[in-house]
């Protein structure tokens, strides 16, 4: 026992310990705590802070007091969560990197990526938890027979990417047409691996939750229900928790889940599958804004790393154009399956010139009759507008009154069926006015269409065609408010797949990766406005959404039977001899990348730069500038004179404060200041510093309107 300046004993152990705080609150990155016994790094306690009991994860376990601290006065830790190993190195460093790259604190990041049931357990529940998981575990054992369905043989195109898969030391991007067989081989690489190693663990990723029960399904049918746990904002805190002690304990094989699942602990990592890889919902729009996808990346390295190897696939028909470039140069391993499964063809491109139409025109009676032929043959068409709702706007033609929401710079959209206004941005509701609420004047108009006034429109065209039934034709909409309902997006993929629907109208949601089978046309009603967009990267979205769209109609090549082409997609456009028109009719997805490559190379954009988005929120438009400018000029003062960043500073482009494009959203209002450098090492350094600036700033009387700031790095949309 030994006496420290302050006259105690010091006796026992004081882990650092990471637990939840708030966002840019400037608290040190871990609290220091007492504790009779070493703890191992990676374990899971619950700690005293304030009057209240928070988990944490030690972070290390000095034998030493930290310097400085007064040892009598630190607190003991309250419990150690029993029988739980610790975190491993690997996860650590993954949430280390993850905080310290998106600009965040290790306390908004590590509690984030565990269970939230964690919050509320205390030690005697939390035991009773992994009881019950370990007599789940009890029943199929690694190394028991994986496989309860048996795989199909492999095409020539998905064998050979499944061998070039054997030897591949770099990331590999699947690049694969739409029903091309890549889950196919996402499942054989798993089979392979799982055969080597019985007690590996495969992470796979998939965009939208939506998604994941059809993968599910195949994952469970390959491997066993047992082996499989998913990872998703849609289970309830209790499956949450038992499917992380799954992949925690190293119980399941495979976990499948939306962006979330990159952050789990898996201590025998051996393979990571990005599906849709190109897919935005990978990064995060909350809290510590990730890319999925490239923590994917870094994950992968890390764990080869600190184990016997970890691979990653990427797959996409549309790869975003960080990965096609990535591949390009050779840093990402390509592998091609350009043939669709079944021999279902691709489907021909109908360019339909809305110039030559009368003005007005919802559909062109050319697609009308089209969609009736087919749907007169028992085949399904899908038809694809971007906005939901009636209309956009309601408006009175006498005094100029439109449904402008009162809190946002955003108008109410009109839905007819609940006769309601609601924002989009902030959710405020109300019923629709019976006249103006300004003139008294009871004739107010939609203006513009969204898919409830599509699905109203396209029924009554197509009223008095027939089915083969002789039933007259069917018309469902699929959108966010369709399919808000629990259980109702599963009832109408189901009435799709049974073919009690003939025609779907929808927003983006119906095209992604549902594999109707009976589709044969695709039309986008009014994708124009995305090609004239200010954001840069609208169009390669727009290429994404009409390849991803394409890729449901003629999943089926025995439905080939009425001459060629079989399936087609229409596009009702002004502006019919655009460049990405032309790719997009020779499904030619390198064409296109090559010329938005090319613009992007010479206006310096990514993936040729980097960039970093500072926002700030305030009262008004002028405190939140104010805030962002005044760093702006403070970083320029202080940085230049910054031991170190003599280097860096050159290479840092600092742009004007800005609204954002929603300028107000329930009466706040947002700005925006964009940073950008042709070197990601000195983006980082710089955001480092200048995060100390932000935060010494938002404590300044002189901002004292600005509610919340915050960086995104590697922002999507700017
Ligand atoms: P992608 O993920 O590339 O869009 P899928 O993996 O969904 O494509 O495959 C499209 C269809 O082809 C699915 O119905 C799938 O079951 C089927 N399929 C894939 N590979 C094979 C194979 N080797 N043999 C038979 N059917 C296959
Ligand atoms: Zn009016
Ligand atoms: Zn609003």
């Amino acid at each position: 026992m030994s006496l420290d300046e302050f006259g105690t004993s010091q006796q026992g152990f004081w882990p650092a310990v990471v637990v939840p705080t708030p966002a840019h609150r400037a608290l040190a990155e871990t609290l220091s705590y007492h504790s009779p016994q070493a703890l191992e790094p990676g374990s899971l306690v619950r700690v005293p802070l304030g009057s209240r009991d928070v988990p944490g994860v030690v972070w290390s376990c000095p034998a030493q007091p930290p310097e400085g601290l007064n040892p009598a006065q630190m607190r003991p830790v309250a419990s150690v969560l029993p029988g739980c190993p610790p975190l491993n190195e690997a996860w650590r460093t993954l949430v280390a990197f993850t905080a310290r790259y998106y600009q965040r604190s290790l306390g908004e990041v590590a509690p984030a990526a565990l269970p939230p049931q964690l919050r509320d357990l205390q030690p005697a529940q939390w035991q009773r938890r992994l009881n019950k998981r370990a007599k789940q575990a009890a029943g199929p054992q690694p190394g028991a027979p994986l496989a309860t369905e048996t795989a199909p043989a492999l095409s020539p195109e998905q064998q050979s990417c499944l061998d070039a898969l054997a030897t591949a030391r770099q990331p590999v991007l699947l690049f694969g047409a739409t029903g091309s067989g890549k889950t196919e081989v996402y499942l054989q690489a798993a089979q392979r691996l799982l055969a080597q190693d019985p007690g590996a663990q495969v992470l796979v990723m998939v965009p939208e939750i939506n998604l994941t029960p059809q993968l599910q399904q195949r994952f469970e049918a390959r491997f066993g229900a047992a082996q499989v746990a998913a990872m998703h904002s849609g289970l309830t805190p209790a499956q949450r928790l038992g499917n992380w002690l799954a992949a925690h304990l190293g119980q399941a094989r495979i976990v499948l889940g939306t962006r979330m699942a990159v952050l789990a602990s898996l201590p025998r990592l051996r393979l990571i599958v990005v599906d849709e890889e190109h897919d935005p919902s990978y990064k995060s729009q909350e809290g510590a804004r990730y890319s999925a996808r490239d923590l994917a990346i870094y994950r992968a390295q890390l764990e080869s790393r600190h184990g016997p190897g970890c691979q990653v696939i990427l797959g996409s028909a549309t790869p975003s154009l960080e990965t096609w470039q990535a591949s390009l140069q050779g840093r990402y391993l390509r592998l091609n399956m350009p043939s669709r499964m079944g021999g279902g063809q691709l489907p021909a491109l109908r360019l339909l010139d809305m110039a030559r139409q009368p003005k007005g025109t919802v559909l062109a009676p050319a697609l009308v009759a089209a969609i009736a032929e087919r749907a007169a043959r028992g085949e399904q068409s899908l038809l694809l507008l971007n906005r939901r709702g009636y209309a956009p706007v309601l408006a009175c033609h006498a005094c100029g009154w439109k449904s402008q929401c009162p809190s946002c710079s955003a108008f109410r959209v009109f839905h007819k069926l609940d006769r309601t206004l609601r924002c989009h941005h902030c959710g405020f509701t109300e019923r629709v006015p019976r006249a103006c609420p300004d003139c008294g004047n009871l004739d107010i108009t939609p203006i513009g269409k969204g898919t409830e006034q599509l699905e109203e429109q396209v029924a009554a065209l197509l009223s008095g065609q027939l089915r083969p039934d002789g039933q007259p034709l069917r018309v469902a909409r699929m959108d966010a408010d369709s399919t808000r309902a629990q259980g109702s997006l599963e009832a109408q993929l189901q009435r799709m797949h049974s073919g009690e629907v003939d025609v779907l109208v929808g927003t983006q949601m119906i095209a992604k990766g549902h594999d109707f089978r009976r589709i044969t046309l695709v039309a986008a009603l009014n994708p124009d406005g995305a090609l004239f967009s200010s954001d840069f990267r609208a169009p390669e979205r727009l290429f994404s959404l009409l390849m991803q769209s394409a890729g449901r109609a003629g999943r089926d090549g025995t439905i080939a039977t009425h001459g060629a082409p079989v399936s087609e997609m229409w596009i009702q456009t002004f502006h019919p001899r655009h460049p990405l028109f032309e790719a997009l009719k020779a499904h030619d997805y390198p064409a296109f990348a090559a010329r938005e490559l090319q613009e992007r190379q010479a206006a310096a954009m990514p993936p040729f730069s980097f960039q970093a988005l500072v926002r700030a929120e305030a009262r008004t438009q002028d405190v939140a500038q104010a805030f962002l400018n005044a760093a702006s000029a403070a970083a320029q003062r202080t940085l230049a004179m910054k031991p170190g960043f003599e280097a860096v500073m050159p290479h840092i482009q600092l742009y004007g404060a800005v609204p954002m494009t929603v300028q107000r959203v329930a009466n706040v209002e947002r700005a925006q200041m964009l940073v950008e450098s042709g070197s990601r090492a000195a983006l980082q350094r710089f955001l480092t510093a200048w995060q100390d600036i932000l935060r010494q700033l938002r404590s300044d009387p002189a901002h004292k309107g600005l509610i919340r700031w915050a960086i995104d790095v590697d922002p999507l949309t700017i």
